[in-house]
């Protein structure tokens, strides 16, 4: 086997400051856009970033027209609602204001209506065929309302595959915005468990993608168009996914007790799309892998503060609740790493030695979880050890993230990583 040699850094061009969700008409005509589906969900729909976005592009004389059905944790069946609105709107043009559902659902719209296929085409293997897009797509202007995903960043889309209870995505360059429009103003009324979320989501990428295993180690593509996105660590990914740690680890918890402070709430939306631009070309591994069927198998749990009529785990909570005893199991093939990471979130390790990492660094990040109120382990989310077989049956077909773990996980190792995520502290 070759193993790879190169890497690349793909991202969009992004737009920060107070107000400039102001600027997306100006931008989107830049773009030669003269009609624009602008997708939001149904409880952004008559708010502001939504209205000033609207006006914005209606003062440059585009016509936009609002498609407010995107459901939060997208599934196919909502993607392809959204894929039917696209491809009889005839847009040259795509607006996303809101989460990462939002943003994605734009994507995947904006992809069918652009390429038009079978819907399983595109989607990642084994689920769907993995089908490269040969060409551009319409440009997609992404403005987040919520400190996490970093989706404005990143050509993924994920969705829930209803059918088989699982969570999977489509995940391609040519997915990616054009320009993120980042802008501070417009997650001054995210309510205290979305914000604690997505910041445990965006803490998520950030260590998952300095952990990831080094892209000198992954196999050489046999052509250049089949470089993944998701390619390993490299030095590029290293420093934007290291200040992000920094970045959540001094903020989160000031957002969390004080959604009026303006300086924690902005640095927190910059760390989203910095570990963005990091894992947009890195990739996460386990804790995003075992997040799926966590968010996938969703029983009864609702979690307070979103505004929603379905049992759900939000992707943030999924992916952190797995965390510690991830970073406990793959510390063993990278302490080095799995210290730095620890000591980006202040934990001092001048006295550490390699075999502490993963306890330092799972520590850190109980500590933090405490803290923003996040549940005490996947049993506070509904889940029993009878559960763990299906969990580990979720996890294994998530291989475009799980094979980016920095030491490999067999079946029984997800099990045991399961288990020992039932109750954290
Ligand atoms: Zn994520």
């Amino acid at each position: 086997m070759k193993f790879e040699t190169a890497f690349t850094v793909d991202t969009s061009s992004i737009k920060y400051g107070p107000g400039v969700t102001r600027e997306v008409g100006y931008d989107m005509k830049k773009f030669g856009a003269k009609r624009v589906m602008v997708v939001t969900d149904p409880n952004l729909a008559n708010s502001e970033p939504v209205s000033i976005a609207l006006e914005s592009l209606q003062s440059e004389r585009i016509d936009a027209v609002l498609f407010d059905q995107t459901r939060v944790e997208p599934t196919d069946v909502s993607f392809k609602e959204a894929i039917r609105f696209a491809t009889e709107g005839g847009f040259d043009g795509y607006v996303a204001v809101g989460g990462g559902s939002s943003m994605d659902t734009a994507k995947v719209a904006n992809l069918y209506a652009t390429y038009p296929a079978d819907f399983l085409a595109y989607v990642n293997p084994p689920i769907g065929e993995g089908r490269p897009i040969h060409g551009p797509l319409k440009p997609l202007i992404a403005i987040p309302t919520t400190a996490g995903t970093g989706s404005e960043t990143t050509g993924v889309a994920i969705f829930d595959f209803l059918e088989m209870h699982a969570k999977t995505g489509i995940a391609h360059r040519a997915l990616k915005p054009v320009m993120g429009i980042v802008d501070p103003d417009n997650t001054r009324t995210l309510p205290k468990m979305v914000a604690a979320c997505t910041g445990m989501d965006v803490l998520g990428h950030a260590v998952e993608s300095l952990t990831a295993v080094h892209y000198t180690q992954k196999p050489a593509p046999e052509h250049p168009g089949l470089r993944p996105a998701y390619q390993g660590s490299n030095p590029i990914s290293d420093v934007w996914a290291a200040r992000a740690i920094e970045m959540v680890s001094q903020n989160i918890v000031r957002v969390i007790e004080d959604p009026s402070d303006d300086e924690a709430r902005s640095r927190m939306l910059l760390a989203a799309t910095f570990s963005g631009i990091g894992f947009g070309n890195a990739g996460v591994h386990l804790p995003h892998g075992m997040s799926y069927p966590v968010s996938g198998m969703a029983r009864d749990f609702v979690p307070e503060g979103y505004p929603t009529d379905h049992p759900l785990i939000p992707h943030g909570m999924a992916v952190i609740l797995n965390a510690p005893a991830v970073f406990r199991f793959t510390a063993l093939a990278n302490p080095g790493r799995h210290l730095y990471a620890a000591k980006l979130m202040d934990v001092d390790i001048s006295d550490a030695d390699p075999g502490d990492a993963g306890e330092l660094l799972a520590g850190a990040i109980i500590d933090l979880m405490r803290r923003i109120g996040m549940p005490n382990g996947l049993s506070a989310v509904g889940f029993g050890p009878d559960d763990v077989d299906q969990l580990v049956a979720g996890t294994l077909p998530q291989h475009r993230v799980t094979k980016l773990s920095p030491r490999p996980a067999e079946a029984e190792d997800l099990r045991q990583l399961f288990l020992d995520s039932m109750t954290l502290w």
